[in-house]
């Protein structure tokens, strides 16, 4: 074999892998397709460290995201990360809404989260004066992170640990064979070249499933549907007036988790991201300027300041849902596929958030499903 380990996808959750693996194991690739790392969904999200409070017990996103968190502050610290621990308020702006917060607090209690504070009006004046909320949710242990850094870091350790990043070559198909798989690569002058692996780890994100039919494992259950979010810009210097993460109360299903307001490492402030399932598997990523009205109504309930020229289109990501729309929440799809005839196969799919948060303790788990 010419690998032991291949990794499909230099987001921040392949990198996150190659890091860990290419520590414990001998030839370890980690091929791209664009030029370089984080060209897709992980550069296009909102940068949060998630404190896991919505997600169901027992459910990966919650152990993850909390394992996740914790790792994530741990590694900042020791790379030199820039990060900001800024915590994050859940805003009720109507009666009804208060109780949500109370049910958010036990759930979040259930799931190991036990940091979290419900605060009245002074206090949410006192933490952030511009904001008007009815009660909150305060959350301490959320924050931000520089996703570029933390990708650099990764792709900087897998090298200095002997992996072999190859950038500008997309796998287009991957064959069994004896006790591994022929992976067939094709480059950025449309040079075809296969090698073979021991192991492969699908890590492909928005195309995660594609790669999974290529060993023959299709499912509808883990057919992606591109689920844009898009977001707007508070410009200066409206900014200044926020310096922690606002949330309104999430949609019951968790397709998203409301328009909120993002903080910056640089002290920019944006609003988003919304929710649309796109008719097709499409990689649109233009701003819809007329969505501006809906942005501004939906955080002018508790940005009472807020006024329409104050916001401009900024960017947006898309989602890589297994979750059908309208369906109740889906969880990561990580999964070794020796039982769908893929013996050393790991398929990762539907990463969505809190994807970033996990990484780290995605790398661990994943590391525990290599069975060479
Ligand atoms: C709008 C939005 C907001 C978000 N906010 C947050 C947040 O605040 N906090 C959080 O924790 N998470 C957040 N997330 C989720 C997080 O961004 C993702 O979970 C994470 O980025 C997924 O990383 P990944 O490496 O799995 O996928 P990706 O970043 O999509 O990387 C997959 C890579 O695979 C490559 N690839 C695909 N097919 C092939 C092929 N055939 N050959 C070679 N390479 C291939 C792609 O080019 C890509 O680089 C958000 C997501 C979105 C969309």
């Amino acid at each position: 074999m010419d690998a032991e380990i291949t990794i499909i996808g230099a987001g921040v959750v392949g990198l996150a892998i190659a890091q860990k693996l290419s520590g414990e194991f001998q030839d370890v690739f980690l091929i791209e397709r664009h030029s370089t790392f984080g060209q897709e969904t992980s550069s296009r999200n909102s940068e949060v460290i998630h404190a896991g409070i919505y997600y169901p017990k027992g459910s990966l996103k919650s152990k993850l995201c909390i394992e996740g968190k914790r790792l994530i502050y741990d590694y900042c610290r020791n790379y030199d990360i820039p990060y900001n621990n800024c915590g994050k308020l859940i805003v009720a702006t109507s009666e009804d809404e208060i109780s949500i917060l109370e049910g958010i607090v036990r759930t979040a209690n259930n799931n190991g989260v036990d940091d979290l504070i419900m605060i009245d009006t002074n206090k949410i004046s006192e933490l952030e004066p511009a904001v008007f909320a009815l009660k909150a949710v305060f959350s301490p242990s959320t924050g931000i992170v520089d996703t570029h850094s933390l990708m650099k870091s990764y792709e900087t350790n897998t090298i200095n640990n002997g992996g072999q990043i190859v950038y500008g070559s997309e796998v287009n198909a991957i064959r069994k064979i004896g006790n591994g798989y022929e992976i067939t690569v094709l480059d950025s002058d449309k040079n075809i070249f296969t090698f073979s692996s021991n192991s492969v780890i699908n890590c492909a994100g928005l195309t995660s499933d594609k790669i999974s039919e290529m060993v023959g494992i299709e499912d509808d259950n883990l057919k992606i549907r591109f689920c844009k979010g898009e977001y707007f810009r508070l410009k200066p210097p409206k900014n200044k007036l926020i310096s922690r993460l606002v949330y309104p109360v999430p949609v019951h299903n968790l397709e998203g988790i409301g328009i909120h307001v993002t903080v910056e490492m640089d002290g920019g402030v944006k609003l988003g991201p919304d929710v649309t399932y796109l008719d097709t598997n499409e990689y649109n990523y233009k701003v819809t300027a007329s969505k501006q009205e809906a942005f501004f109504r939906s955080a002018g309930k508790f940005l009472p300041f807020l006024e329409f020229d104050d916001l401009t289109p900024e960017m947006a990501g898309i989602r890589p849902k297994i979750q059908k729309p309208g369906d109740p929440v889906r969880d990561f799809y990580i999964a070794e596929e020796s039982k769908n005839g893929g013996p050393g196969f790991i398929n990762l799919i539907g990463i969505e958030s809190p994807g970033l948060t996990s990484s780290l303790a995605i790398a661990n788990y994943v590391r525990n499903l290599v069975t060479i």
